[in-house]
């Protein structure tokens, strides 16, 4: 990932991720949820069916990089993805929540920005997604669906989540 990042800075002079971020912004159709600082998608590369990460807007590196009031906007982002998630099939889904950020050894990151990764297993209420033939025999994820369709659910489920919360930051689109 780190030299994916590097790359694609020396190439373009800009971050990987903060041009996906434009992109999705642009398209729009599989934002979840966002808030002043975050921003929570379904993205076009995702593996799982409704996989979610979430980008800070700000080009930041890690956790520490946070302002106090980005990091309650990430407490609130956190919040809402995991209410969302278990509003999607009215039931408490397992998940894991994945922090990527820039490693710890003191050197120049400055290409790299970091992201929290959703993974939850199930393409539907009580059906796992496995990892079949085509994903073990080569290495390939095929993804069950389209991200346009899982993300406009997961933002239907967002909806219903922000209205049990109460008392939240940002919006669905
Ligand atoms: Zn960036
Ligand atoms: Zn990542």
């Amino acid at each position: 990932m780190l030299s994916s990042f590097k790359k694609y800075f020396k190439k373009k002079g800009k971050c990987l991720l903060c041009d996906i971020i434009d992109l999705e912004k642009k398209e729009g159709e599989r934002i979840i949820y966002e808030n002043h600082y975050f921003i929570a998608l379904l993205p076009y590369f995702a593996m799982w069916p409704y996989e979610i990460h979430v980008y800070p807007k700000g080009h930041v590196q890690s956790l520490p990089d946070l302002s106090d009031e980005e990091e309650l906007h990430l407490a609130d982002m956190l919040r809402v993805i995991t209410a969302t998630y278990n509003t999607l099939f009215d039931r408490d889904l397992p998940y894991m929540m994945v922090f990527h950020q820039k490693p710890t050894d003191n050197k120049d990151y400055g290409y790299y920005h970091m992201h929290i990764e959703f993974y939850q297993p199930y393409r539907d209420k009580d059906k796992l997604k496995y990892a079949a033939g085509i994903e073990w025999g080569f290495w390939v994820f095929t993804y069950d669906g389209v991200p346009e369709r899982k993300a406009y659910e997961l933002r239907e489920a967002c909806r219903k989540a922000l209205r049990k919360i109460g008392r939240y930051l940002g919006k669905t689109p």
